[in-house]
């Protein structure tokens, strides 16, 4: 089957978005495409004495309402499209939690599984020196995304403080604390996700402290929220979670703490003591409270919405649902709390991080919670009173609030 091109989504689901705010033209179509982009090439001398050329990538998609912002991934099958949607998806993810800043995302395509860290320090810095006169605190802010580190965030960083001869640590997030990180970063999109459920569930008058959930992926996202939402809903029984090898399910609940020191143990979910095997496909339609897609992309689909039986589906990941399932969860009455809304977490203990160091003054765990929180809880906030005037599937309603923002901006500074 052709993999679908991710850009010609990202533009679909904006033209759907366009469409029913009646965006003129010209707004619309400069919202269709990135306003810059960076395509160079990156040698790098290898173990074993051979120079590699790998192709590196950024996009700075739209700036109107500050400096781009948005990772940088290190993946085999990167292309500039993935970078162009991811970066798309960045600035509506910046928007929809108002924070002063527009989307970008970069990449490389390489195979870091088989570097050395020899190897991976020389692209990084490599990486800067290609495209680093074009980043920056007021320019543009990369940060980790898949298969890159904290400890890749600090050798760019470097880098980049030798190009520019003086500190700059607000040119990058997601560092490590020694050199500049913030506190909470760590948790920060799982955390994000269970503040978005809380407020879901008072708008849906559901008791929270008793609710069923479920963890499709018990990856990275998906055990933070596993261990988060019982502490920050005051209850809660996680009855299923999966990885890519299968999953467990126990109608009577599983300890998420245990079940993470299980994972650790044995490198997956499989076999935990007292739970029973349930396919990936099966566990999505459990009847729950709460489904957390937090795997990979495309897992709800037109063959299993009909069949999904949760009261909210809260999406960790990017591009859980199609948008045909969208629909129908919607007819269904499922609440989707979707992908850009739900994990914008990450993004803006990002912007805090961003924030100490441009100020050079560090705040406690307590107060990035507390800023995160505010933060979460608008966003919902805003979705949600959208969604009351437009009869559409939450998605959308949170592309029209983004996109609303980006569009505003982009006329007040007369561009268009
Ligand atoms: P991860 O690699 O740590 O975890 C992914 C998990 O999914 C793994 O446990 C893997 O075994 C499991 N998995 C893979 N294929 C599966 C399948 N077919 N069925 C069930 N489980 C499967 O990655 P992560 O960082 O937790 O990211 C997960 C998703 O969340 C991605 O879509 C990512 O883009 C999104 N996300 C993560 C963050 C973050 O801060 N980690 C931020 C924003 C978005």
């Amino acid at each position: 089957m052709a993999r679908l091109n991710p850009f010609a989504i990202a533009q679909q689901q904006l033209d759907e978005a366009a469409e029913r705010l009646g965006l003129d033209a010209a707004t619309h179509e400069l919202l269709r495409w990135p306003m810059r982009e960076y395509r160079f090439t990156i040698p790098v001398r290898m173990d074993n004495g051979e120079t590699r050329i790998f192709q590196g990538y950024r996009v700075q998609y739209n700036d109107a309402r500050g400096p781009t912002k948005g990772g940088l991934r290190w993946h085999p099958e990167e292309t500039i499209d993935t970078v162009r949607a991811l970066a798309a998806w960045m600035t509506w993810k910046t928007a929809v939690v108002d924070i002063p800043l527009g989307g970008g995302k970069g990449g490389v395509t390489c195979n870091p599984k088989e570097m050395s860290d020899g190897e991976k320090e020389r692209l990084a810095r490599a990486y800067i020196r290609a495209v680093g006169r074009e980043l920056g605190v007021h320019r543009d802010v990369p940060a980790p995304d898949v298969y890159t580190t904290p400890q890749i965030m600090a050798w760019m960083m470097d880098e980049y403080e030798k190009l520019v001869g003086h500190s700059h640590p607000g040119m990058i997030t997601g560092k490590p604390l020694p050199v500049g990180g913030s506190q909470g970063r760590g948790d920060a999109t799982a955390r994000g996700s269970v503040y978005c459920v809380r407020e879901a569930g008072k708008v849906l008058d559901i008791d929270l402290a008793k609710t069923t959930y479920v963890i499709q992926g018990f990856g990275n996202a998906g055990q933070f929220a596993a261990t988060l939402h019982p502490e920050i809903l005051g209850g809660g029984t996680l009855i299923a979670a999966s990885d890519s090898r299968g999953g467990v399910m126990n109608k009577d609940g599983m300890d998420p703490a245990a079940l993470v020191r299980h994972k650790l143990e044995t490198g997956s979910v499989l076999k935990f003591p007292g739970s029973e095997p349930i396919s990936n496909e099966d566990l999505l339609e459990l009847e729950c409270d709460v489904l957390y897609p937090s795997a990979l992309e495309g897992v709800i689909t037109a063959k299993n919405a009909g069949d999904i039986k949760a009261k909210i589906s809260c999406e960790l990941a990017n591009g859980p649902t199609t948008p045909e399932a969208d629909k129908i969860l919607f007819e269904k009455g499922v609440y989707v709390i979707p992908d850009f809304l739900a994990n914008a977490g990450g993004v803006t203990v990002s912007y805090f991080e961003q924030v100490q160091n441009t100020y050079n003054y560090y705040w406690t765990l307590q107060d990035v919670y507390q800023q995160l929180d505010r933060k979460m809880t608008e966003a919902f906030g805003a979705v949600h009173e959208m969604s009351k005037r437009a009869r559409a599937h939450n998605r959308l309603v949170a592309y029209m609030v983004a996109v609303t923002r980006v569009a505003e901006a982009c006329k007040i500074r007369g561009w268009v």
